[in-house]
């Protein structure tokens, strides 16, 4: 689970952030009720109100930081979002004292056996808290509070789900992935039956879900976050339901996973140092040209990411239409161009309410950093690590620090402005709204590199809302989070009468 864990552990002018404010205010939200507070959310664990009070985070959460609605850690078997602070890094100045010894994760509201009828994902319950229910337990005294509760839940999973391993994608060699698959019915079925569960037995206010993955192509030639390791013929999903869904759309199997043979033996040369004669860049086109079907087998991928989105959607929407429905976008999209272009934000808007895209500004530093380190090895091999980083910065259009820096400074606040404002005007024209995730002390990998500050949070903030933000989710989850890095976030807030 480490590399599970160290794929997380990764304005000033304020006039324009108030007309995009005033502008956002003044339109209808498409779920038809009218116009009300703008979302300032933030990602919290069922642990937090237990070791807390829930009456008194709630009260921590308004008074520091403007709160309005809670992104709740409702189903996840990852530490990401739910849990206390990661063992080893930094208690923060309230909560427990202490690491959770025995985290295990799952659903930690209640499975209601008919929603599951269809799956044979059936044991879910979270045993971390008894019969504990977080959504029964929090939602009466959110409402009472004046706060929003969107359940938030994410695809990590753990191997010892009985069951798992039916909906488990399979590798390049057939043997099973800790990822579950997208195009197996057992595992639509359960997201399916657990979004329901969520929207019929509770009073919520909206739903969000969210998948950090890449599919075969991006974890062989990009790799440093796939949960199976950087080796590439552990790379996903080949399983029968996947390649029946690649011959429905007149792709050729045999030639996809040819090319992705090869593909497999160009990376593994690449990453052992050995330097292909015509260069790294034009012997990975070479093989692209050659064969085609890896990047349709790449898409398909993704399109499953996206139909699961749409599937949800339209679910959600058909119980509850008022329920606001939309996606933990993850950081990929800053750093890798493959990722940014099948991330259609324009796309994304026909079945998304909202799009939190995360733009973790500290986390950042090291994300770059790791991911130009590994793609120097593969598709930026030909050029020196500074000129890598620099054709990055390039093609992603923002600017930031020098390679041996970036662990040590983070993404600075511009970062922040520039993907958030690239984000708006892709969704322009169109209903869906961008509430950026900010970083708020998501634990770093090492204790030397940079960390949180209060002015830092108040300019990452105010650049959120230049950059037309109509929205913010404080990341990743409270029980990490310091107070006085909470309260600048509220005090940049007030200060810009987003919040009074
Ligand atoms: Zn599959």
């Amino acid at each position: 689970m480490s590399s599970q864990i160290d794929r997380r552990t990764f304005m000033t002018a304020l006039g324009s952030g108030a007309a995009a404010l005033q502008a956002a205010e003044s339109q209808t939200p498409p779920n038809g009720r009218s116009a009300d507070k703008q979302v300032i959310g933030i990602q919290i664990g069922a642990i937090s109100f237990l070791d807390e009070g829930t009456d008194k985070v709630l009260d921590i959460l308004r008074e520091k930081a403007c709160v309005n609605t809670l992104f709740l850690a409702t189903f996840t078997y990852g530490t990401g979002i739910a849990g206390r602070q990661i063992p080893g890094h930094p208690l923060p100045d309230h909560g427990v004292q202490a690491y959770d010894a025995h985290f295990h994760g799952g659903n930690f509201a209640t499975p209601h056996p008919q929603y599951y009828r269809n799956t044979v994902i059936q044991d879910t319950k979270a045993p971390d808290h008894g019969n504990l229910d977080v959504l029964e337990m929090v939602i009466p005294a959110a409402q009472k509070h004046g706060m929003k509760v969107f359940s938030w839940s994410e695809d990590v999973w753990n191997p010892s789900v009985p069951n798992v391993e039916k909906i488990q994608e399979k590798d390049l060699y057939g043997r099973n992935a800790h990822t579950v698959c997208f195009n197996n019915p057992d595992h639509h079925n359960f997201l399916m039956g657990l979004m329901e569960d969520f929207t019929r037995s509770y009073d919520l206010d909206g739903i969000m879900w969210g998948s950090e993955r890449y599919g075969a192509f991006g974890n062989m030639v990009e790799s440093v976050h796939n949960p199976d390791g950087n080796d590439p013929s552990r790379v996903t999903c080949f399983c029968d339901f996947c390649r029946r869904k690649a011959r429905e759309r007149g792709i050729n199997v045999d030639r996809a996973v040819e090319g992705f043979h090869t593909l497999e033996a160009w990376a593994r040369a690449c990453r052992s140092g050995q330097r292909p004669t015509d260069g790294y860049y034009v012997t990975l086109w070479r093989i692209l040209f050659r064969y085609p079907e890896i990047l349709a087998w790449e898409t398909l991928w993704n399109d499953s990411v996206h139909e699961t989105y749409e599937a949800i959607y339209k679910l959600v929407k058909s119980i509850k239409p008022r329920m606001q429905v939309g996606w933990h976008v993850w950081h990929a999209h800053s750093f890798s161009p493959f990722f940014r272009a099948q991330t259609d934000l324009k796309v994304l808007s026909r079945y998304s309410d909202y799009l939190k895209m995360t733009v973790y500004h500290n986390l950042g530093g090291t994300r770059m950093e790791t991911y130009i380190t590994s793609t120097r090895n593969t598709v930026l091999g030909d050029l020196p690590i500074d000129e890598a980083l620099e054709f990055e910065y390039r093609i992603m259009n923002y600017r930031e620090r020098g390679y041996p820096e970036l662990p040590y400074t983070g993404l600075s606040p511009d970062y922040v402005y520039r993907e958030t404002k690239r984000s708006v005007e892709d969704a322009q024209g169109t209903p869906m709204q961008i509430w950026p995730g900010i970083d708020v002390d998501i634990s770093n990998m090492d204790p030397n590199f940079s960390r949180c500050t209060p002015p830092v949070i108040r300019e990452v903030t105010q650049a959120a809302y230049r950059g037309g933000a109509q929205g913010l989710v404080i990341s990743r989850k409270y029980s990490e989070m310091k107070l006085a890095n909470l309260a600048a976030v509220g005090d940049a807030l007030r200060e810009m009468k987003i919040a009074l």
